[in-house]
């Protein structure tokens, strides 16, 4: 075998190890050999590098049946770190995640909805640096920052192809964050990293075959199968406000009439609102329907179905295992989750089909998007040396 040959096998079984380990621990030498196939003696060198880099802790632990000590085998969560990052229209969150996606630290900054591209990434430059140096985290052990927004990402460039909520077009951020940060970027979808967030730390952990539906602002949905994000052709997949509902109906900000969106989004629920009374929150709009005001029932029931019955054509279309529901509004009135639940099965689901996966709400709630990015950068970034 050359040379070149070898260092490759010597770092695939490296990584192999880590990788068994960091899902699996804690977990004895024997074990990961077994698993692996390779020779205990591979094993225990590959362990001790990995230890030596500050990667594994041992701990002595006495197994139950046999009463016989063993020495098992942990990851050092913070051993690999990277920085996660949620920009919206008004505010941003930045956080640091380790390497089993728990949040180290994190801060929520305001945003001015005008503000240039330029002048949010250089904030976020500064709060990446508030943030190391408050938290005294060694910055050798961050190995890149993970972005997610509203919009449409081209995930391989890193640019910002379309983002309504943040007025943004082609805007070349994973280059110009690494200018201003030294770090690498990747940059995704909001709703594609809250996913995988939820699938590698919440809610649907084990899932096979999840799909989570974001209800807010806009409508959206995002689906993980066998672990990856799915994308298809331009990392578009998913977008799903944007299905033609009724040709005839009320124009979407994308320029087209009766997109599934301006049934369900926040904006359209007041714009709505505001032909019957003045109402600038929607919290006005809840308020009304408590009191009984039919309109106001009406606008809000109307929503929950039209929620309902994208939960029934996103089931009928992937026959995802779960479906997670991400729902702005339910933060403030959790009682709509029911509500839909109620709607999706005794109404909308198609029948057959109603039992075959499972609903959950958003376990990370306003920290999914940031963890998910940060684990995202880690997925694309992390290298063994
Ligand atoms: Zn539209």
């Amino acid at each position: 075998m050359k040379k070149h040959d070898q260092d490759f096998m010597k770092q695939q079984n490296r990584l192999t190890v880590f990788e068994i380990i960091k899902h699996n621990q804690p977990i004895s030498r024997a074990s990961i050999a077994k698993q692996t196939g390779m020779s205990p003696t591979t094993v225990s060198r590959i362990v001790g590098e990995l230890a030596e880099r500050g990667y594994l802790l041992e701990s002595e632990q006495v197994s139950v049946g046999l009463g016989r000590r063993s020495t098992l085998l942990e990851m050092v969560d913070a051993s690999v770190l990277s920085v996660g990052v949620e920009l919206d229209r008004h505010q941003m969150i930045v956080g640091i995640v380790d390497i089993q996606g728990n949040v180290v630290c994190s801060g929520k900054y305001p945003r001015s909805a005008e503000e240039s591209p330029d002048a949010t990434l250089k904030l976020i430059g500064e709060k990446i640096n508030q943030l190391t140096l408050l938290h005294e985290i060694d910055g050798n052990r961050v190995i890149g920052i993970g972005v997610g927004l509203p919009g449409i990402v081209d995930n391989d460039a890193g640019v910002v192809v379309f983002s309504v909520q943040l007025g943004w077009k082609n805007v070349r951020l994973a280059e110009r964050l690494k200018e201003i940060t030294g770090y690498e970027v990747v940059v995704d979808n909001e709703l594609k990293v809250k996913a995988l967030a939820e699938h590698l730390k919440g809610a649907t952990k084990g899932s096979s075959r999840t799909a989570l539906l974001g209800f807010g602002n806009g409508v959206g949905s995002a689906f993980i199968f066998e672990g990856e994000i799915y994308r298809g052709k331009t990392n578009s997949a998913g977008e799903i406000g944007h299905t033609t509902v009724d040709p005839n109906g009320m124009m979407c900000d994308c320029g087209k009439a009766g997109c599934l969106q301006t049934y369900i989004n926040i904006s359209s629920l007041l714009s709505e609102a505001n032909k019957i009374r003045p109402m600038r929150t929607i919290e006005e709009l809840f308020e009304a329907r408590r009191a009984g005001e039919r309109w106001a029932c009406y606008l809000i029931e109307r929503a929950l179905m039209y929620i309902a019955i994208t939960v029934n054509n996103v089931v009928c279309m992937y026959n995802p295992d779960s479906v997670i529901l991400s729902v702005e509004l339910a933060d403030k009135y959790p009682e709509v989750y029911e509500e839909i639940e109620e709607l999706c099965m005794s109404r909308f689901v198609w029948e057959p089909l109603r039992e075959s996966f499972s609903i959950f709400r958003s376990e990370l709630q306003e920290q999914g998007v940031m963890i998910g990015s940060g684990l995202l950068s880690q997925i694309k970034l992390f290298e063994l040396e």
